[in-house]
C-alpha cells in the first residue's frame, strides 16, 4: 500500500513529545513490511537545520487560505530510517524558534499555520505519482485533512490517529474562513464546538478510520470523564475507532547498544547496569550509597501526575533514596522540584530542559521509574524503562494500564491519589530490598517485546479494510 503520514513532529528533527517518536518509528516499520510510506510535515527551522540531505524539489503547491493564495515549495529528504520525508515550506509560518509557541503561549496564528499545512498536504498528495491511497493524519494539526478530502470528494482514504485527546485545536469561529470550506461545515455535525471551531472534532467525524494509541485509551475516551468534551463525537464513530498500543524504537532504546550510556548491558549482564547508576550519581554529585534511585522524565504538566510525585517524594527521601528528574513545563512544578533539590542536595537532582541523551542515561541509571499520569493515551517512558530494567510504577490508566503487568513487569495503582501511589512506591521499595526477587523482576521486564513490528499488522488491517 501507499501511505502518506501527515504530522507536526518527527523525532529527532522536530519533537516535543511522543508524537514525534511514533512518526519516526511507525512509518519505518510499515516500510520494512514492504509498503510505500512517506511522511510530510511543516518545514520548521529545526527540521531545516537538522535533517541531512533536505532539498527543495521542483514541486510547489498553491493553497487558498481565506482571501490569500499562498504558494508552498515542497522539500524532500530521506530520514535516518529510510523513509521519504516531505516538508512544506512557508517561512512566515514555520521558520520560528519553536513548533507551537513560546514562553508558555501558543503562537497567535496556529489556526492559520496548521490549516495551511493540512491544505498543503492534500495538494501535495494530489501531485504525487504514484498517488498515496491512504492519508494518515495525526492529531489536531493535521485533522482537517479528512474533512478536506470528503468535501472535495478526493480519491484518498483517510485515517486519523489521536495521540492525545486533550489537545484539539480549538479556535475562534472566525478562523473558519481560513478553511475556505462551505459554511455548513461550521455546524455541530462537523467543526462547530460550543460556538468555536474544533479541528480535531472535524477529523474524528470525517476520517474513514480513527485510531488512538492504546486499547485502554480507546475505551476511556468514550466516557464523559476522559472524553475531553468529544466523547459524544467519538461515540458516533465508535465502530470506526480502534486502539493500537504504540511500540518503541527498539534499536534506539537498546541498553545493549546504547552509546549514550556509561556501560552497555542486557538481561544477562545486569550488574553492568550498576555502572550506569554510579555514573549518573557522580554526574549529579549525589551520594545515596546502595539506596534505590528513582527517575522521572516528563513534561512537567498536570497530566503527568506531578503533584503525586511531589507528595510522596519526602517520604522516600527520608528513607535515604535518591531522585533524578528531567523535564520542563509549569513554572510551579519546576520550582517545587528545585526546592526539593535544595532540601536534599545529596539525594535529589533536577534538570530543567529537554535532553535526549540525559533521558537515556536516566533510564539506564535508575532503579525505579515514576509515571503516575492522571491520564495517559499511551506513554513511552514506561516502555523505555522496562527495556532498561528500570521498574516502572504507573497509574493503571490508558496505555500505562495496557503495557505494565502489575507485580510482573512493574507496579500499578488504581486510584489517582497520594495514598495508592505511595503504596505502590512502597511495594517497589520492598521488592528492591529483596535481592532475589528484584533481578528476576528486572529480567522479566527487560524481556518484553514492545517493538513496532508487532503493531504493524494491526495498522495494516485498518488500511486494508479501507482500500
Ligand atoms: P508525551 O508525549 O505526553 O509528552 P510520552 O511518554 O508519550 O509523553 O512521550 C514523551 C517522550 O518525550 C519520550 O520519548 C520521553 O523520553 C521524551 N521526553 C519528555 N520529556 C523529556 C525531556 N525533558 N528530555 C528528554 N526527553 C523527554
Amino acid at each position: 500500500m501507499n501511505i502518506l503520514f501527515a504530522a507536526s513532529e518527527l523525532t529527532p528533527y522536530a519533537k516535543t513529545g511522543g508524537l514525534g517518536d511514533v512518526l519516526a518509528a511507525l512509518p519505518a516499520a510499515l516500510r520494512g513490511n514492504g509498503h510505500s510510506v512517506s511522511v510530510v510535515l511543516p518545514l520548521y527551522r529545526q527540521l531545516h537545520a537538522s535533517l541531512e540531505g533536505l532539498q527543495h524539489t521542483k514541486l510547489a503547491v498553491e493553497v487558498e487560505l481565506g482571501e490569500q493564495t499562498l504558494t508552498a515549495r515542497i522539500w524532500q529528504a530521506v530520514s535516518r530510517d529510510g523513509v521519504t520525508v516531505f516538508a512544506i515550506e512557508r517561512d512566515e509560518f514555520f521558520d520560528r524558534g519553536n513548533l507551537y509557541g513560546a514562553n508558555g503561549e501558543d503562537y497567535f496564528d496556529n489556526a492559520a499555520r496548521f490549516i495551511f499545512f493540512s491544505k498543503a498536504v492534500v495538494a501535495l498528495a494530489e501531485n504525487l505519482d504514484p498517488r498515496p491511497e491512504i492519508l494518515h493524519a495525526n492529531d489536531w494539526q493535521a485533522a482537517l485533512i479528512p474533512l478536506i478530502v470528503k468535501s472535495e470528494q478526493l480519491p484518498f482514504k483517510t485515517v486519523l490517529t489521536i495521540h492525545n485527546l486533550a489537545y484539539q485545536g480549538v479556535f475562534p469561529a472566525r478562523d473558519f474562513t481560513l478553511t475556505n470550506l462551505p459554511g455548513f461545515y461550521l455546524k455541530p455535525h462537523a467543526l462547530e464546538y460550543y460556538g468555536q471551531m474544533n479541528l480535531l472534532k472535524g477529523g474524528i467525524l470525517f476520517a474513514d478510520a480513527v485510531t488512538t494509541v492504546s486499547p485502554g485509551y480507546a475505551k476511556e475516551i468514550l466516557t464523559e470523564q476522559h472524553g475531553c468534551g468529544l466523547d459524544g463525537a467519538l461515540m458516533t464513530r465508535r465502530e470506526a475507532l480502534t486502539g493500537i498500543l504504540n511500540g518503541i524504537d527498539a534499536e534506539l532504546w537498546n541498553p545493549a547498544k546504547d552509546k549514550w550510556i556509561a556501560a552497555q548491558y542486557d538481561a544477562r549482564h545486569l550488574p553492568a547496569k550498576e555502572k550506569n547508576k554510579d555514573a549518573l550519581l557522580k554526574f549529579f554529585k549525589l551520594s545515596i550509597g546502595r539506596q534505590p534511585l528513582f527517575g522521572v522524565i516528563s513534561r512537567l504538566v498536570e497530566q503527568k501526575g506531578i503533584e503525586l510525585i511531589l507528595s510522596v517524594a519526602p517520604e522516600i527521601l527520608q528513607q535515604g533514596a535518591g531522585l533524578v528528574v528531567l523535564g520542563s513545563g509549569d513554572a510551579q512544578y519546576e520550582a517545587e522540584f528545585k526546592k526539593l533539590a535544595q532540601q536534599y542536595p545529596k539525594q535529589v537532582a533536577v534538570s530543567i530542559g529537554f535532553d535526549e541523551q540525559l533521558a537515556h542515561r536516566i533510564e539506564a541509571g535508575c532503579d525505579i521509574f515514576l509515571m503516575p499520569s492522571r491520564f495517559e493515551p499511551c506513554g513511552l517512558n514506561q516502555f523505555y524503562s522496562m527495556r532498561y530494567g528500570t521498574i516502572p510504577v504507573v497509574h493503571d490508566i490508558g496505555g500505562l494500564g495496557d503495557s505494565v503487568r502489575d507485580g510482573e513487569t512493574g507496579l500499578k495503582f488504581r486510584d489517582f491519589n497520594t495514598e495508592s501511589f505511595g503504596k505502590a512506591v512502597n511495594t517497589a521499595l520492598k521488592l528492591f530490598g529483596d535481592r532475589k526477587k528484584w533481578p528476576v523482576l528486572q529480567i522479566r521486564t527487560m524481556q518484553q517485546d514492545f517493538s513496532w513490528q508487532r503493531r504493524v499488522p494491526e495498522y495494516e488491517k485498518i488500511y486494508q479494510s479501507l482500500v
